[in-house]
């Protein structure tokens, strides 16, 4: 696709902090003067709420996108972040999708008129593999993998890794990931420091020098409705999202 590089924000475990990372990255684009565009692809519509959005006021969403094709821009709501917005019906959408032609390009179809209007989109995902982590993954250019420092799961990586060879054999051949971002950091931990050097031994340089430590300021922003980054603008997990995002830009 040209115009926007497109980020897909996935890692089939929960609770790993796919949707902090999408928002706070992509706040932190928009500070350095980016154009972003944030997608809720979880029928959970954590990231639609952490907009200050509720998903059950909504008529339309990334349902009516994926099943009926209406353009995204119609769900598209401007708030702190641009936010393609999701709700609970979005469960209903791998099952309404499965008898689509071109199923698992749905996403990607629906990105391509909007992608000159953004630098970055970045796609949260939902805790699974299924059809709507393979429309994110074949939509993307690069896919960023948050991993709670705390329940490390390298098996859970090699699933990830083994669908998106699948993804690159049949679908989008050159998405690759582009990093791996330790989360919930606990630094007065052994426990924590292990399980980076573990990441490390696994994934070398693909293991991003950012650390996201584990601080409440991720649980009070989204209940605000905000990044963290405009929640507490000068605290340090916005900060650590900075530091992300300089990575990110200086890595092309
Ligand atoms: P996922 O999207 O992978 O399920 P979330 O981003 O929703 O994960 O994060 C899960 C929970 O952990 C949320 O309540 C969130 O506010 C919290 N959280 C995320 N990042 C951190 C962090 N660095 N420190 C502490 N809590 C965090
Ligand atoms: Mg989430």
């Amino acid at each position: 696709m040209t115009g926007a590089k497109v980020i897909a924000f996935a890692n089939q475990k929960g609770g790993v902090a796919k949707t902090t990372t999408t928002l706070n990255l992509a706040a932190a684009f928009a500070e350095e003067g980016h154009r972003v565009l944030c997608v809720d692809m979880d029928p959970q519509g954590n990231l639609t709420m952490s907009q200050g959005i509720d998903p059950e006021t909504l008529e339309r969403s990334m349902f009516d996108v994926l099943v009926h094709d209406l353009p995204i821009v119609e769900i598209i709501e401007h708030c702190e972040i641009d936010v393609a917005v999701a709700s609970i019906d979005l469960a209903g959408a791998e099952i309404a999708m499965s008898v689509k032609i071109g199923r698992e390009r749905s996403l990607d179809k629906a990105l391509r008129p909007i992608a000159e209007l953004y630098d970055f989109i970045c796609i949260d995902t939902p805790p699974s593999l299924g059809l709507l982590t393979v429309n994110a993954l074949t939509a993307a250019d690069k896919v960023i993998v948050p991993v709670q420092c705390e329940y490390l799961s390298m098996r859970g990586l090699a699933q990830l890794q083994n669908t998106l060879a699948m993804i690159r054999e049949n679908l989008n051949p050159e998405v690759d990931i582009l990093g791996i971002l330790p989360t919930m950091v606990d630094t007065r931990t052994l426990h924590a420091k292990e399980a980076i050097e573990i990441l490390e031994e696994n994934f070398g340089d693909r293991v991003f020098g950012a650390r996201i430590k584990k601080t409440v300021r991720f649980a009070e922003a989204p209940v605000k409705g905000m990044s963290v980054l405009k929640y507490d603008p000068n605290g340090q997990a916005a900060d650590s999202y900075r530091r992300l995002a300089k990575e990110v830009l200086s890595n092309g």
